[in-house]
């Protein structure tokens, strides 16, 4: 387990301030709120009043502040009033607001515009909140998760869904569980992915899987172990396993996916080809996930007739994954009834869940320019974690390896400070651990380092390499504000356009800097209405890059050296 996290002034701070975490629960429906009805089950209104206000794990009794949420493609902005958690094992209070789809549903009938619904909330309240939840039905939760994996590019901060088996309103249940310790994960730990929680275990959510109907355990992701474990200690992230965004590229969605237009076959003993031929000729078609046997195996039909209907429609353009019917391992060519299915241009979807291949096909057919080259591509190829592509050893320390840790983060820390360009590259290549968001004795990652060195270069590579801009130190700083506060111009440029942006906590000092220097804050994201486009000209050539740590510096709590 690695040291890395967004922020722990419980430990080894004492005296820095409790900071608040921001989360925004989005609720879809799902067994969690429903009550009872003369029809049975059926979800209801007002979660955060009913279900939330009146527990004190979720409300510490303060009084509710109002939160900005942006409710609609307007992007209209509506106040929302907000709980907070108590202080949690890890120093911190989470302030969350439930926001409300105006249609709540049993997930079964969710589809791809529930999906796109879902997506579009979470960027247009992006930069609003530091980490997002959404409670959605557990039968298509596994889906939703696979297919908002895909639909959320570049993404940044932490995305957990999660539901429950049994409604919060009822005596004994698990959604208290799975909803505090999904807030617990969306507002302190950097995992930047689409994840599932569960029953205190939080898997990437593109591998995860319904294994149970009415077990409190219904989900795993028997391919890849989980993301983290919650003990009666702490909630342990395997921070080894987490992915991160690689692009120097802001946050985007991509929400028409192609779901019309693919479909979904099992294979069994006696299918005939000609059924499997007449949902290949169905109307649209592009794309098939054919769950075969095993290691990929199905039937070659009589004189080859099921291969020769595979490859007639991969001919006609359509592409099609085999993944396989069994709960754990991949589709390899090992078998020559699978090999043959890789010969007439099927495509091996390795250890992909279903889910996960129906969505990335949809997925990928959307995408502008798709061609079926492209999709079978990338089908084969991981893009955010959903399959393995090869198993790779990890070299490990057995013994002392939190020491070697913090001692490599030193090293590379000053070589950060010095814009020793080569030393880092060194030092990264060289380090068997990723440690790109662990933080030092002020909270301060590399790329809080990188924000004020001498060698963009270093902060363009360590990007690169998927450090993340979103983590504040414990004075509650991102990046960006140390790179503004410093008046480095590039250094600005460049972590804006990984996606960076002051947090909400930090507004009113940067607000209070940019009177004095309005172009370079101006570039980090704060706009003051009254000065004139003359007066910001001025002060961003006063500011600019040649000009930069010459400058007079105010320092209302950054900490980089
Ligand atoms: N039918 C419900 C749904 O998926 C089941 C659940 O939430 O557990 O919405």
């Amino acid at each position: 387990m690695g040291a890395e996290a967004i922020l722990d002034p419980a430990q080894g701070h004492p005296e820095a301030p409790i900071l608040e975490s921001r989360v925004l629960i989005i609720m879809t429906g799902g067994t969690i709120c429903m009550r009872d009805s003369p029809s049975g089950f059926i979800p209801a209104r007002g979660f955060q009043e009913q279900c939330l206000s009146r527990v004190p794990t979720f409300n510490d009794g303060s009084d509710s502040k109002g939160l900005d949420v942006v409710v609609n493609q307007a992007n209209e902005v509506k106040e929302h009033p907000s709980l907070r958690t108590p202080t949690t094992a890890y120093g911190r209070q989470i302030r969350y607001t439930v926001f409300e789809f105006e249609e709540l549903l049993d997930s079964s009938s969710i589809d791809a515009k529930g999906w796109a619904e879902i997506a579009r909330t979470i960027f247009r309240n992006y930069t609003l909140f530091d980490g997002f939840v959404v409670l959605h039905g557990t039968d298509s939760l596994a889906y939703t998760c696979s297919a908002l994996s895909f639909m959320l590019q570049n993404l940044g901060k932490p995305v957990v869904l999660t539901g429950s088996q049994s409604p919060m309103l009822v005596l004994q249940n698990d959604a208290t569980d799975n909803l505090l310790g999904s807030l617990v994960v969306a507002g302190h730990f950097m995992v930047p992915e689409v994840c599932l929680y569960f029953n205190n275990r939080l898997f990437r959510g593109n591998r995860s899987c319904k294994v149970a109907a009415s077990d409190f355990a219904a989900f795993d992701s028997p391919n890849c172990p989980p993301l983290a474990v919650t003990t009666s200690m702490r909630t342990n992230v395997n921070w080894d396993l987490v992915n991160r965004p690689r692009n120097i590229e802001n946050f985007s969605i991509q929400t028409n996916l192609d779901t019309s237009h693919v479909a979904c076959l099992r294979i069994f003993p006696g299918i005939k080809p000609q059924m499997v031929d007449a949902v290949l000729k169905l109307e649209g078609l592009h794309g098939l996930v054919l769950e075969t046997f095993g290691a990929g195996n199905a039937p070659h039909g009589e004189d080859n007739a099921m291969t020769k209907v595979l490859a007639d429609a991969i001919k006609r353009g359509i592409v099609i994954v085999n993944v396989t019917q069994c709960l754990t391992g991949s589709v390899s060519p090992v078998y020559a009834t699978g090999m043959s299915l890789s010969r007439a241009g099927v495509i091996a979807g390795l250890d992909m869940t279903t889910e996960a291949a129906l969505t990335k096909l949809a997925y990928l057919l959307a995408l502008p320019g798709a061609t079926q080259e492209s999709v079978t591509r990338n089908m084969s190829t991981s893009i955010r974690g959903e399959l393995t592509e090869s198993s790779q050893p990890v070299f490990r320390h057995p013994d002392s390896a939190l020491p070697e840790r913090i001692q490599t983060l030193t090293v590379l820390g000053y070589a950060i400070a010095q814009g020793d360009f080569a030393r880092v590259q060194e030092i990264i290549k060289t380090e068997p651990h990723w440690i790109l968001n662990d933080a030092d004795y002020s909270g301060n990652t590399p790329i809080h380092l990188a924000a004020t060195s001498p060698s963009i270069a270093i902060l363009h590579f360590l990007l690169g390499q998927g450090g993340s801009v979103h983590i504040r130190n414990h004075n509650g700083r991102t990046p960006l504000f140390l790179a503004a506060n410093a008046g480095l111009f590039e250094h600005i440029l460049l972590l804006r356009q990984s996606g960076a942006h002051l947090h909400s906590d930090e507004r009113p000092a940067a607000e209070l800097l940019a009177q004095r220097k309005p172009g370079i804050w101006g570039i980090a994201g704060i706009t003051l209405k009254q000065m004139s486009e003359r007066e910001l000209e001025g002060e961003h050539t006063e500011n600019g890059f040649e000009r930069r740590g010459k400058g007079h510096r105010v320092d209302l709590g950054g900490s980089a050296p």
